[in-house]
């Protein structure tokens, strides 16, 4: 369906609905329905203008008989059928949710579900969403990076997440410290002294330690110590009192503090006694008024934990909602975090946004729209199932949005240099193809200086092909003109001449390619996304040295 007749579509239902229509509801209907449109916003406010100008001068009788005659029915007025199913419970404008990234780097293509399904849902409900740090200690092999807060900040708005408050576990440890005074005072915790070994060994034969016959009095005594630096890393923790004969072994007496002499990259050593994650969410998600919790499916202790927690403290509970794993189909997308921040310390990739680290950085470079990551997120919806998908699914949703933004322009990889016997000077040709509005380039021909791809050359030596924009040629060293005519079954391939630019590619395996291109280029801008023919899309990252981002074909 063309926009104008969306718009026509939209303008007539709100002049029946209201008499007149209204340019802003027109162009908020049109952006529901083709959100790809975002990009063209300028074009739409146009021609929503004229189309609202042209219905507001009919008369109502002739509005009907527009809508009859156009056969535009009602039930499409209606709203869009959402693709996600209802959160359970949940009540407009009182939906609270939260991020919870753990700042290790930069989020990750694989990190996106869970951003953008708390995003969605925050928004469809408008309610209120959190970004908070799940910064607590971290351990020796997944460490916080302090880079990471930014990174994550930035990737959250380039996706178009939007937040209303920021906070941060480490900010928080005196809160952890007073709720598990309470749970001592209750009776419920207790300071285990026992060698690791021994809490493993008693956990799986099911049997009680000592220390959970400690009294009060001493265990508050012996947390404070903890607190104070009086007890050594490892000589001490404090564990919650679950059942010893618990049918799941990790669920009996879980710990809930202990002491980490690490310094924490936000707030040094200024404490050493540091919670377990699900402890800090028990006590935070009551806190904070989290009504939703979205989690991923294998994470049923915590569930357990936290609900155990809330019901001791006789808190409300939130819901929790759970998804299955994200993985794509991809070599290169199953790069840890932790692996990354090594080959970036040694200098093998290029830093956090190297195409290898699938970091929402590196998608950016390489010319990924986040409207693209957020359809293909949304269109899985909220399986429990595990999926692992074929990456080209991420590039046809990006395609279906850049191909409307992006011009095409001649790159050849592995030139090779013919001439042509014709005397040309310069040649007219259209930005693109499809879209004939964009308008044309000039392009200078030097006739004796042409590159086309290696691979054309040797396919089609001898025979007649057209040289895209210009004309039909017998393909040779020298290649003779034959015919301004362009017959569809020639086969068509592209070419640079003279002048030209260098330019570099960067690939997703981190490689790089040279290739020549036709001066047009410089005409871009950083940023800018074009098509180039047979290599596929690509993002100019650097003017300067014409360094391009490979996107995908
Ligand atoms: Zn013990």
């Amino acid at each position: 369906m063309k926009i104008e007749d969306v718009a026509l579509k939209y303008a007539l239902l709100n002049a029946k609905q209201y008499g007149k229509a209204n340019e802003d509801a027109v162009i908020k209907k049109i952006l529901a329905e083709l959100p790809e449109m975002k990009e063209n916003i300028k074009k739409i406010i146009e021609i929503v203008r004229k189309v609202v100008g042209d219905v507001n001068s009919l008369s109502e009788e002739e509005v009907e008989k527009k809508i009859l005659e156009l056969n535009i029915s009602e039930v499409k007025k209606e709203e869009k059928k959402e693709i996600l199913p209802d959160l359970p419970d949940a009540e407009y404008g009182k939906v609270v949710m939260r991020l919870a990234p753990f700042p290790s780097g930069p989020l990750h293509i694989g990190n996106a579900r869970m951003v953008i399904l708390n995003d969605y849902y925050v928004k469809r409900y408008k309610g209120k969403l959190i970004l908070f740090y799940d910064d607590t200690i971290g351990s020796e092999e997944k460490p916080i990076d302090k880079d990471a807060y930014d990174l994550i900040r930035d990737g959250l708005e380039w996706l178009g997440v939007e937040y209303h408050e920021v906070l941060y576990k480490s900010d928080r440890l005196e809160i952890y410290y007073k709720y598990a005074a309470d749970l001592i005072k209750l009776g419920r915790v207790y300071v285990c002294t026992c060698e690791k070994e021994e809490i493993q060994k008693n956990r799986r034969l099911g049997v009680e330690c000592s220390c959970r016959s400690r009294s009060i009095e001493e265990n508050l005594d012996l947390f404070q110590k903890m607190i104070d630096g009086k007890i050594p890393e490892g000589k001490a923790v404090v564990r919650l009192k679950t059942d010893m004969k618990h049918p799941n072994p990790a669920f009996r007496d879980r710990v809930l503090l202990r002491i980490c002499e690490r310094e924490h990259p936000r707030v040094g050593k200024n404490y050493r006694v540091w919670p377990m994650l699900e402890f800090s969410w028990a006590i935070d998600d009551y806190l904070i008024g989290t009504t939703h919790i979205l989690r991923g499916k294998e994470l049923t202790i915590e569930d357990m934990m936290e609900e155990y927690i809330w019901e001791i403290f006789g808190w409300k509970k939130a819901k929790f909602i759970h998804y299955g794993l994200l993985r794509l189909k991809e070599e290169g997308a199953k790069l840890s975090k932790s692996k990354t921040r090594k080959m970036i310390e040694r200098g093998e990739i290029r830093g956090w946004d190297d195409p290898r680290t699938w970091s929402l950085q590196s998608l950016r470079k390489r010319g990924f729209q986040p409207e693209a990551i957020r359809n293909f997120i949304l269109k899985l919806g909220l399986s429990e199932t595990d999926v692992t998908l074929p990456v080209d699914i991420l590039y046809a949703e990006n395609r279906k949005i850049i191909d409307k933004i992006a011009n095409r322009y001649f790159a050849v990889l592995n030139p090779v240099k013919i001439s042509i016997d014709y005397d040309i000077k310069k040649v007219m040709i259209k930005y693109h193809p499809d879209f004939p509005e964009r308008g044309l380039r000039e392009v200078f021909v030097n006739p004796s200086e042409i590159y086309i791809e290696k691979e054309d050359f040797e396919k089609f030596k001898g025979s007649d092909v057209v040289l895209i924009g210009m004309f039909t040629v017998r393909l040779n060293e020298v290649s003779r003109f034959i015919s301004n005519e362009i017959l569809e079954e020639t086969p068509k391939i592209h070419w640079v001449s003279y002048p030209n630019v260098k330019i570099k590619i960067v690939m997703p395996n981190g490689s790089e390619r040279e290739a020549i291109a036709e001066d047009g280029v410089k005409e871009l801008k950083e940023g800018d996304i074009v098509q180039f023919y047979r290599i596929g899309f690509c993002r100019l990252d650097d003017k300067k040295s014409f360094t391009f981002y490979f996107a995908h074909k």
